[in-house]
């Protein structure tokens, strides 16, 4: 007897992401040959503590909110104080002017966009994404119907590739991914490259006589350096829906905590808030961890203590250059993503495994040619792998 299952999802619960197993990795060499001797970069968890607001905020809900209240279901779409209180800061920081009715609370950012896909994609639909992306995406368009059509990167810069933006758009393209700062690139789009984004999409809206939604993947929002602004595209383009997460701004990838904003000005906005709820029910994406919605609301004026991201960023930058790397220096986040060394970035990655360096090839991102290096790591790990580096680097100048 066998069981009848439907391939897609046992292909997905069996194949072993790249990143898993330099993880997997990772752990047998430690055992080997000491942990410090182990230089991972592989994963993207943050490595800074949540800030003091969210461990006291807990405690005193914990000690001082009446239990059943606290543990029990929320509404569906996230419980209205936490929304008005998140409503407020949105239009406090970014001049927004939105309720607690445009907002959607989910478990982080992944629902987040599996909820505005499912809400929007019909059979058919297309939904463009650029590389570098973020390899779920791919899962998510397709589990929502769809199909994922990918724009080259941009490698100068991480900006966009307006030309080839312009030929994919199709009277099937039903919305465009923008990840910004990016995963795995770390760069910031300008205000310049989101006016053209904006200005493209509206006249392509036009001529199809729909909308083309813009969805902005934000979870790395406020992990910027130097200045270094985000900007806010609801305020660019109307028809945009964001999704966000307090996975790394609060350094709480593990609570699973985020929101989806649905503006009025997006177009038929009730409608879509409606069909992005009806994605969220029948996802099972309702009613997130009532006790983290409310440690949320109180803390999400505040960002973890990011500092030692940009110091970071700082040593690789100049590290790796030294070396003859090729960088485009990350506006954010906390990924680097440098040109190999040679043309087959899988082959790099393995090179450098055998030095215990463990980085990401960009392959998986879309983007071959290129290696992910994630410095959420403490800073001495960076110093000590800068040598190995060298030692790479060497490795091709013979
Ligand atoms: N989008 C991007 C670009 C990410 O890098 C991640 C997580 O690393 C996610 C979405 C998912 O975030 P969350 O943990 O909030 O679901």
């Amino acid at each position: 007897m066998q069981a009848q299952l439907p391939q897609r999802m046992v292909g997905l619960g069996t194949q072993r992401s790249v990143i898993r197993e330099l993880f997997e990795f990772g752990k047998l060499r430690a055992a080997q040959i000491g942990a410090e001797n182990v230089f991972d970069f592989s994963i993207g968890n943050p490595s800074v503590p949540a800030p003091d607001c969210v461990n006291e905020t807990a405690v005193d809900l914990l000690q001082n909110t009446d239990s059943v209240l606290l543990h029990g279901y929320t509404s569906a779409q996230g419980d209205l104080g936490v929304r008005t209180r998140f409503a407020d800061s949105i239009n406090r920081r970014f001049g927004a002017k939105i309720g607690p009715n445009n907002l959607y609370i989910t478990v982080g950012a992944a629902a987040s966009l599996c909820c505005c896909l499912g809400g929007l994609c019909c059979p058919e639909d297309e939904v463009i994404v650029f590389a570098p992306y973020f390899p779920e995406y791919k899962v998510f368009i397709e589990g929502a119907g769809a199909k994922m059509v990918l724009i080259p990167a941009d490698i100068e810069a991480f900006q966009i590739d307006f030309e080839a933006l312009e030929r994919s758009i199709t009277p099937h393209t039903k919305a465009v991914i923008v990840n910004s700062p990016n995963n795995p690139s770390g760069a910031v789009y300008s205000e310049q490259t989101v006016r053209k984004l904006a200005d493209l999409l509206e006249t392509k809206s036009q001529e199809y006589h729909h909308p083309i939604f813009l969805i902005s993947d934000e979870p790395y929002r406020e992990i910027v350096f130097g200045g270094v602004t985000v900007p806010y595209l609801p305020a660019f383009y109307k028809d945009t829906l964001v999704c966000y997460s307090f996975s790394k701004s609060l350094s709480l990838p593990g609570e699973r905590l985020g929101y989806i904003i649905v503006p009025d000005e997006v177009t038929d906005s009730e409608l879509v808030y409606a069909a992005i709820c009806g994605a969220g029910r029948s996802l099972g994406y309702v009613n997130a961890p009532s006790l983290f919605q409310r440690v949320c609301a109180a803390c999400c004026d505040v960002t973890a203590d990011i500092t030692v991201y940009e110091t970071n960023r700082n040593l690789l930058v100049k590290g790796l250059r030294d070396m003859g790397f090729t960088v485009v220096e990350p506006g954010g986040t906390f990924y680097i993503f440098p040109r190999t060394l040679e043309a087959d970035d899988v082959a790099f990655c393995e090179r450098a495994k055998q030095y215990d360096l463990l980085i990401v090839p960009g392959t998986g991102f879309g983007c071959p040619g290129h290696t992910r290096i994630s410095y959420c790591v403490p800073t001495e790990r960076i110093e000590r792998a800068l040598p190995v580096f060298e030692k790479l680097a060497q490795s091709y100048r013979k």
